[in-house]
């Protein structure tokens, strides 16, 4: 057998992306996530089927791959010798690895403050130049989109049509394992790309013939980061999920649309609920997500609650995994008290009788 047993998103669905005999075929092992039931949560809800796509089980550790394989491949095709983006740390992990993996020096702006260190870690290890800036993610999308018309540098940001193209593969893969679309899509919104992107793959596999129907989109932003719900852009977002503290997303207008579209709803949850969604996914369901992902869950949560009708079959995207963040684990979990070491001792903290 020829080729990569375990294809990325560029070799499984070339058909559906801007791929020509010229593209390399670059991957890290992205795409083909687990698609998993939530039992707990369908128990609590009385929803008759949630699953959870589990996008933290790319390589490096968020949906930001799909997008990036595509991306850079295209990049190097058109002849790119750099890459550059700003990011709240998962486009830099992403786009520092696919730098590494090609051999393109790759440049990450990030806000000098509130990306989480295991982000930070992953860029630098990757071997990217990463340039922390003192202002926002908003700021430094600035920044780069001046750079980026320096020639040979590849913006990799989500305003790069191709990072769009490649998110459609998670959206194929909802489709492909469920064997058509689910009744409504929840989803957490930053910059508002990845939302775009699945509105985008839903509707070109259903023109393709793949999917009978289309999802009714539910988008949730953070309520100190919620300029697409208030209508109003911000200077300083503030919330506790760092991957969605964005005050101006690049792709709001698409957003809005998609959420049009389909009928469906972009809604703010307080970072309250966002870290009870976290919470429970880690207790309950054996899922560590970080917390911006776990803005997905806390949507289905409030809608349930505040007595919406749920569709049968719901998919809530997990955008990114919690060990980017091991801090903020650590900030919302009990602590363990220390014990001596003796058998007693540690009984007793465990709350097991004597034996
Ligand atoms: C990028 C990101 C988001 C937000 O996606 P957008 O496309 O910016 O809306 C959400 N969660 C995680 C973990 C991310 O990395």
């Amino acid at each position: 057998m020829n080729g990569s047993p375990r294809p990325g998103v560029i070799e499984r669905y070339r058909d559906f992306l801007p791929i020509g005999e010229a593209t390399p075929n670059l991957t890290i092992g992205e795409g083909d996530t687990p698609l998993v039931r939530a039992a707990s949560l369908e128990h609590r809800l009385g929803v008759a089927e949630v699953w959870l796509k589990l996008e933290g089980c790319n390589p490096t550790g968020s949906f930001k791959d799909r997008g990036m394989a595509v991306a850079t491949a295209k990049a190097i095709e058109e002849g790119a010798h750099s890459f550059i983006c700003a990011s709240t740390g998962n486009t830099a992990a992403s786009a520092a690895a696919f730098g590494a993996r090609s051999g393109t020096p790759t440049g990450v702006i990030i806000p000098a403050r509130g990306v989480a260190l295991g982000k930070v870690a992953q860029a630098l290890i990757y071997g990217a130049r990463v340039i922390p800036i003192q202002g926002s993610f908003d700021d430094g999308l600035t920044v780069v989109r001046e750079l980026a018309s320096r020639p040979g540098v590849a913006l990799v940001n989500s305003v790069n049509p191709y990072r769009l193209e490649g998110q459609q593969t998670a959206a194929f893969e909802v489709v492909d394992t469920l064997g058509d679309a689910p009744d409504e899509l929840y989803i957490p919104v930053g910059n508002a790309g990845n939302i775009t992107a699945y509105w985008q793959g839903f509707r070109a596999y259903q023109n393709a013939g793949r999917a009978s129907e289309l999802p009714v989109m539910r988008g949730f932003q953070a309520a100190g980061a919620a300029p697409i719900v208030t209508g109003e852009s911000l200077a300083n977002p503030e919330t506790v999920a760092s991957a969605i503290q964005i005050g101006n997303p690049a792709n709001w207008e698409r957003a809005v649309q998609a959420r049009d579209e389909s009928d469906g709803t972009i809604e703010a949850v307080s970072d309250e609920e966002i870290v009870e969604a976290y919470q429970m996914l880690a207790a309950d369901e054996g899922i560590f997500v970080e917390l911006a992902s776990a803005a997905s869950v806390a949507g289905l949560l409030r809608r349930a609650r505040g007595g919406e009708v749920i569709g049968g079959r719901v998919v809530c995207v997990l955008t990114g995994t919690g060990l980017k963040d091991p801090g903020a684990a650590v900030r919302y979990a009990p602590k363990p008290a220390e014990v001596e070491a003796n058998i007693d001792a540690v009984a007793s903290a465990l709350g097991w009788n004597a034996g």
